[in-house]
């Protein structure tokens, strides 16, 4: 349809909508998009320029992998495009059962059950686990996604100040709950640290809670050959859930839960954002095998990473901006306000490079931020453009 036969949405709405928008605009709080034109790699075309991009998760650099994406095609010769159906109807094809067997011997666990995100795999593990009735204890810097999950579950909502653990102390004796559900990201999206699991199992166990960790930064990335933050500490509880995405360090897309087979086997049954999906294309669930291995073997991609991390933080120590304290890929430039951190990423892109501005309310009032991400498709001379680039603009 050509623009000028487009239907006008109503006119008071799209009043509304329009101050809304404006609003936005005022607060510097508006968000757009830029448009991809090359793989996503550390040298990205975008919007007819070239860059170089810290802005993904893709922290082994698997995403534009030629092994990936040859193992795509070959799961487009063995299982076609869609999926067709739902888990539950016809759509759980021999790709997505290879790989969760193969997940669930990555990272240690008994079973794994394979979601179209992770969004809709947190959303469906906190909704089946509790409800009206039950309590849920969060870390205030946890994802959104978990954040909603537990608030279409009608748990009580207790949230912690991060890292808190005499908060969450606090709360856990206060509550009458009869289930409660400790839930933290394993490596915070925004702020790159670790969370503290061994605490925070011990004190689920001392207050019979169980906890759910979400592992999107962590795995591939943290403990022995990638199987994530859970072998990171050495790690094995009855109590844990364990919950990872396939679209960052994998490269892929797609989410998992690992746990015990009673575990798995009531998430089947009761996660409705299993239930009442189309399961993904089983060509990607065929590419992720390979993605496995190679997480598996190719342990010089998080040696890479480590050494870029190191010179980025030895590059910026004396810098007026401050990194925050991240021993991981997500190695955020604390700047504040809003319009300061956007000019900051603008006059980077003005460089060559590419350092999202992270604002409310995706991080607290006052600490917009560069979220700076590495990633072993970068290499040392990337890292210093970036070291300069920084020198040079603040
Ligand atoms: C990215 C992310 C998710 C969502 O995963 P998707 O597969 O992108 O939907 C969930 N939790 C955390 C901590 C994340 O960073």
């Amino acid at each position: 349809m050509h623009a000028e036969q487009a239907v006008e949405l109503a006119d008071a709405l799209a009043h509304e909508l329009n101050a809304e928008l404006a609003a936005r605009d005022a607060h510097g709080l508006r968000r757009t998009r830029r448009t991809l034109q090359s793989p996503q790699r550390a040298r990205v075309r975008v919007d007819g320029r070239d860059y170089i991009a810290f802005c993904s998760n893709d922290y082994l650099g698997l995403a534009a992998d030629p092994r990936l994406a040859a193992a795509a095609k070959s799961g487009i010769d063995l299982y076609g495009v869609g999926a067709g159906a739902s888990h539950l109807v016809l759509g759980h094809s021999t790709a997505h059962h290879e790989l969760e067997l193969a997940l669930a011997d990555f990272v240690g666990l008994s079973r794994a059950l394979l979601f179209s995100t992770g969004y809709m795999a947190n959303m469906g593990v906190v909704s089946a686990l509790a409800g009206r009735g039950d309590a849920v204890f969060a870390d205030r810097l946890n994802h959104a996604s978990l954040n909603d999950a537990a608030l279409v579950s009608r748990v009580a909502f207790k949230r912690y100040a991060h890292g808190d653990l005499d908060m969450l102390e606090r709360l856990l004796q206060a509550t009458p709950a009869r289930r409660r559900l400790v839930i933290t990201d394993a490596v915070f999206s925004m702020d790159g640290d670790i969370a503290p699991v061994p605490a925070l199992l011990a004190l689920c166990e001392r207050y019979d809670a169980y906890l759910l960790i979400d592992d999107a930064h962590g795995f591939g990335v943290l403990g022995a050959q990638g199987r994530g933050t859970l072998q990171h500490f050495g790690i094995e509880s009855g109590r844990v859930i364990y919950m990872a995405t396939l679209g960052k360090a994998a490269g892929v897309a797609g989410a998992f839960v690992a746990g015990s087979a009673v575990l798995i086997e009531s998430l089947i049954q009761n996660a409705r954002p299993y239930i009442y999906t189309t399961a993904t294309p089983p060509l990607l669930a065929h590419a992720l095998l390979t993605s496995l291995q190679l997480i598996e073997q190719e342990d010089g991609r998080r040696r890479r990473l480590r050494e870029l991390i190191l010179q980025l933080r030895q590059g910026l120590a004396g810098h007026a901006l401050r990194l925050l304290p991240s021993e991981t890929p997500i190695q955020p430039l604390l700047v504040g306000g809003n319009e300061q951190a956007l000019a900051l990423s603008a006059a980077l892109a003005a460089q060559g490079l590419l350092v999202p501005a992270i604002r409310p309310p995706t991080v607290p009032q006052g600490t917009a931020r560069l979220r700076i991400s590495l990633s072993a498709d970068h290499d040392a001379g990337d890292v210093t453009r970036l070291i300069t680039a920084l020198s040079n603009s603040a």
